[in-house]
């Protein structure tokens, strides 16, 4: 099949946010609408796969679970560039593909289905020579598209920041917020700050100390201005509240932005709360960064 490559729109805008709800003395909020700069690579995926090279391989492979954010935006990259792409997937979804993975196929990619027995033995040995012998030398790409490479993607949004700040003559932000998964987006941010910006990290699952590690992975141990709150997982992974869906229609109904419930509405609810909860100062400067989220917005429509 053929395929034209959509080319993406950077810098993505700065845009100033606020809900109708807050107190007076709330802080300022502007929101890096990286969700603006992919219709199929997603948000931070974009800023993630932007220094990984698969132009040159033969076979790129990657894991993930059946809605990952990450294997559409891999999938969609590999097969606009022509190259082989699998995706191992956690569980079996062949009875009941979900959105995500009817466009891999539909793109030429190649699904396989793993049982959570061994998409728990992803980081082992073993599971690198399975992998090498079912199907042979590929590229294999980690889970989330989570390597040193995309901490590099990150560090140019947060230039984009600094340089769309001066542009429109605002304060350096005091306060960057994500999501977190897998950590090189909030790694990337951390990197990306000085010590006088504190970067907050938003779970949106449990993993208390888990998280932590993924984040300090890819950043030095001198990099001390930064947390993740654990306040608002909303029972795991992909998992909601009826607060948190509110929320989400809240947002939708009332702003210029979207956001969906596994990853930017966990962000965006837990900035609410805490500007409900006066954790900010009035002036402070709060950048919010809306990671995308094309795959959690479908998990959204699809489940009951
Ligand atoms: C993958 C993803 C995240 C998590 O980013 P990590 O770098 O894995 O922490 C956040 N938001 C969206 C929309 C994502 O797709």
């Amino acid at each position: 099949m053929s395929f034209t490559s959509i080319p993406a729109a950077l810098p993505s805008p700065l845009t100033p946010f606020s809900l109708d709800d807050w107190p007076h003395d709330a802080p300022c909020v502007w929101v890096k609408r990286d969700d603006l700069i992919h219709p199929y690579i997603s948000g931070n995926k974009w800023r993630k796969l932007a220094y990984t090279n698969i132009e040159k391989a033969h076979h790129v492979m990657s894991i993930g679970g059946g809605y990952s954010n990450h294997l559409h935006a891999l999938g969609y990259k590999c097969a606009t560039s022509g190259v082989p792409f699998t995706a191992l997937i956690r569980g079996n979804y062949a009875d009941s593909l979900t959105p995500m993975l009817i466009d891999l196929q539909s793109w030429g990619c190649q699904i396989h289905f793993l049982s959570k027995a061994q998409y728990a033995q992803r980081e082992s040995s073993t599971f690198a020579s399975w992998r090498e012998s079912v199907f042979g030398p590929h590229t294999y790409i980690p889970e989330g598209g989570s390597t040193r490479l995309a901490v590099l993607g990150v560090l140019d949004m947060m230039k984009e920041i600094s340089m769309l700040t001066k542009l429109h003559a605002r304060n350096l932000p005091t306060h960057f917020v994500a999501p977190v998964a897998s950590g090189a987006t909030l790694a990337g941010m951390i990197k990306g700050s000085n010590q006088s910006q504190y970067v907050l990290g938003i779970a949106v699952l449990k993993g208390q100390n888990y998280l932590e590690d993924q984040v300090q992975r890819f950043i030095d141990t001198g990099d001390t201005n930064w947390r993740i709150t654990h306040d608002f997982v909303h029972k795991g992974y992909a998992k909601s509240s009826p607060e948190l869906l509110a929320f989400c229609n809240k947002v939708n109904s009332t702003t210029d932005i979207s956001v969906e419930p596994v990853y930017s509405g966990k962000a965006f609810y837990a900035l609410d709360q805490l500007i409900k909860q006066k954790h900010f100062k009035q002036s402070d400067n709060i950048v919010i960064v809306h990671t995308g989220g094309l795959q959690g917005a479908r998990v959204n429509s699809n489940q009951k």
